[in-house]
């Protein structure tokens, strides 16, 4: 059974140990972003280049654009917010050729794409983040809604001809956070024919607690079971968010609170369901009645689909 882990975050530094997402069971397909807001093209850019050279050196990675090798883990990226576009449309393909294969337009503020959840007025996607839509779905790289705001992730799905993803959002019904996304939202992204990917991030499961490490992956498999329920088997998806530099992400939280919210800062170090405790989420779910064709859709299956569904 292998893993499509549609988002989790190395360091955005030259120095990011690419060999830690090894600790991903091989086999898994991995995407790890190369960039959000505050990043320009040039950075986005030399980071990607630098984590695809660190990757093909280790010997245990084959990136997302080669012959697929299903003994390694496949590696692309993604990116979170289309700042690093630089409001030129060339660069999705651009990025696409550096091996990006998901992008979310807006990362918790309004941008000229459309707005952030973090965003008290949600004036939904912009004329510039339909034609980007376009141009994401004619090049293949998926739409994702995760990070924008209600309004924006409703005009994502009404927009693309593709389908859509949340890369990596819970259900706000099981606990309410800005970040996670509503009934609505995640409904529309399964009309599309797309997967909702649920995170392994403490504030946004409801469990964040330094020593509720296993309390956070049976929140997981809850919000697994919630989105089940609501949309199909089909639907449903993992992108965990793990941070492989926790004390970085924190740091950056601490330094730069206004970049963020209460939402994120009133609860202490953010806590992560690390790879080793995702992998162990086909026997939790076994545990909890999923017959195996079940786990494989949700484990990896879904996503497989609609990356597929979006190449040329
Ligand atoms: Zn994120």
């Amino acid at each position: 059974m292998r893993l499509w882990e549609q988002h989790c975050c190395l360091p955005l530094v030259q120095d990011a140990v690419i060999a830690d997402v090894a600790r991903y069971p091989l086999g898994s397909y991995v995407s790890v972003n190369v960039g959000f807001s505050p990043h320009s093209k040039d950075v986005a850019t030399s980071l990607a280049q630098d984590f695809r050279r660190k990757a093909l050196a280790d010997g245990r990675f084959v990136m997302v654009d080669e012959n697929p090798d299903d003994s390694l883990i496949t590696l692309a990226f993604d990116l979170e917010d289309s700042g690093p576009l630089e409001g030129d449309l060339d660069n999705v393909r651009y990025f696409h050729d550096l091996g990006v294969r998901s992008m979310l337009p807006s990362y918790n503020w309004a941008n000229a794409a459309g707005c952030g959840c973090l965003d008290a007025e949600d004036t939904g996607l912009t004329a510039y983040g339909k034609d980007l839509v376009a141009e994401m779905n004619r090049v293949g790289m998926l739409v994702d809604g995760s990070h924008c705001s209600i309004r924006t992730g409703l005009d994502l799905a009404s927009t693309t001809a593709r389908p859509m993803i949340y890369s990596h959002s819970n259900f706000a019904a099981l606990w309410a956070h800005p970040r996670n996304i509503t009934d609505e939202q995640a409904r529309e992204c399964a009309r599309t024919g797309g997967v909702v990917g649920i995170n392994g991030v403490g504030i946004f499961l409801g469990a964040n607690g330094p020593e509720e490490g296993r309390r956070r992956v049976e929140a997981m498999a809850d919000h697994i079971e919630y989105g089940v329920e609501l949309l199909g088997i089909e639907h449903v998806g993992i992108g965990s968010d793990y941070s492989f530099d926790h004390e970085d992400f924190n740091a950056e939280l601490a330094a730069h609170p206004e970049a963020f919210s209460e939402d994120y800062t009133r609860w202490g170090q953010l806590q992560w369901v690390p790879p080793e405790d995702t992998a162990t989420l086909p026997s939790v779910l076994r545990g909890r009645g999923f017959d195996e064709p079940s786990i494989a859709a949700v484990y990896g299956g879904n996503f497989r689909r609609v990356s597929g569904a979006t190449s040329e």
